[in-house]
């Protein structure tokens, strides 16, 4: 695609005068936890009708100033993004498909009547932060560390109408990250919810907005009264058919070497590990079918030893084993630990996330 000079965004840099300390910023990367520590800057660009977008800058992490009226506070006019910057061994830090990420942001913004940003912009953005906050990147040998990047757009604008805001705001915070579990990968446990959904056909369940995940909760803490850490949800119709799991996609390992996930109905979001997986298995050789798969295909599956292995993809958690799947008058094993298809995508991934192979794909920016 051809860049013009609107596209990409000259960011002012105002370095806040107040930075971590060094031995801070080390305690909080000797063991980060996800989403609770930010660097010391954040990108922010401002958005009105009559002038576009205009202030693009990185200044210091702080509370925003929003009115009580914001539209975001009461109709949830926002999107978001999540991916990761990882440092090689050679120090360098490097973004994984970001590309994917701005044309996913697009769309987001697209359905929740949102302006664009420009994709150059948004990986022009996670540069000027992460160039900016380097050092909280963290280093290489800490094994499956990185630094998380939120990018966001809200309507600040204040006005009780409901209609699309006129004022926006586009921020980018960043978090490093540890490993999602501190023992390695382990199988988690899943609930198979079918008295809620968090999406429907027409809705915005494709689009990363916050909505999604608020309509996702009570799914979660249904999962959680039952003794399970992660929820399932099937489609809005039939309540049939597969769509994700909390904040990931679903991968069915079968005996013959098929690998199936449930096709992008409308209603789920189009995960980067998720088109990632998908290439990444078929170079290890497996058949690869999107399409429709239902929560009775998984159970008889697994009873009767045609699906072997369950993975769940998503950014945060990379690849992450399904062990178990409980639903109201049932409950099943399916493995105690990771199974060896699982542990080859995994590695594959992280092996190119991580620069331990060639980038042959042009995965990294
Ligand atoms: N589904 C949902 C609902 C998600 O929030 C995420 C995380 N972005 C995913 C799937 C996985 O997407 P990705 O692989 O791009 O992180």
């Amino acid at each position: 695609a051809q860049t013009t000079a609107s596209d990409v965004w000259d960011f002012a840099v105002e370095l806040r005068s107040d930075p971590a300390s060094a031995e801070a910023r080390e305690a909080v990367l000797a063991s980060p936890t996800f989403g609770l520590t930010f660097t010391d800057h954040m990108v922010m660009a401002n958005w009105t009708v009559d002038r576009g977008w205009h202030d693009p800058k990185v200044t210091a992490y702080a509370p925003l100033r929003v009115s009580p009226a914001a539209a975001v506070l009461h109709y949830s006019q926002e999107i978001f993004e999540g991916l990761k910057a990882y440092r090689h061994a050679d120090g360098s830090v490097w973004a994984f498909r970001p590309e994917r990420n701005a044309a996913r942001f697009t769309a987001s913004a697209q359905r929740l009547a949102l302006p664009q940003v420009p994709e150059d912009a948004f990986v022009g953005a996670l540069r000027a932060l992460v160039t900016v906050d380097e050092v909280w990147v963290p280093s290489a040998t800490d094994g499956e560390t990185s630094l998380y990047l939120r990018p966001y757009m809200i309507a600040t604008e204040a006005a009780l109408s409901v209609r699309p805001a006129h004022e926006v705001l586009f921020g980018v915070i960043a978090s490093p990250a540890g490993p999602y579990f501190d023992t390695g990968p382990r199988p988690v446990s899943i609930w198979l919810t079918t008295s809620t959904v968090r999406a429907t056909p027409g809705g915005t369940g494709a689009a990363k907005t916050g909505s999604n995940y608020a309509a996702s909760l009570v799914g979660l803490a249904e999962a959680t009264a039952n003794g399970c850490e992660q929820v399932a949800f099937v489609e809005a119709i039939e309540r049939k058919w597969l769509e994700e799991i909390g904040s990931m996609n679903m991968f069915f390992v079968y005996a013959d070497g098929r690998i199936v996930t449930p096709e992008l109905s409308g209603s789920i979001l189009a995960g980067v590990t998720r088109a990632s997986v998908l290439e990444l298995a078929a170079d290890l050789g497996h058949k690869v079918e999107e399409r429709r798969i239902s929560a009775d295909e998984w159970k008889d599956g697994v009873r009767s030893g045609e699906i072997t292995e369950v993975f769940a993809s998503g950014t945060a958690a990379v690849i992450t084993p399904i062990g178990r799947l409980a639903w109201p008058d049932g409950d099943l094993t399916i493995s105690e630990d990771t199974g060896p298809v699982t542990s080859a995508i995994r590695a594959a991934l992280l092996d190119i996330q991580y620069g331990r192979v060639p980038d042959t794909r042009g995965w990294l920016t």
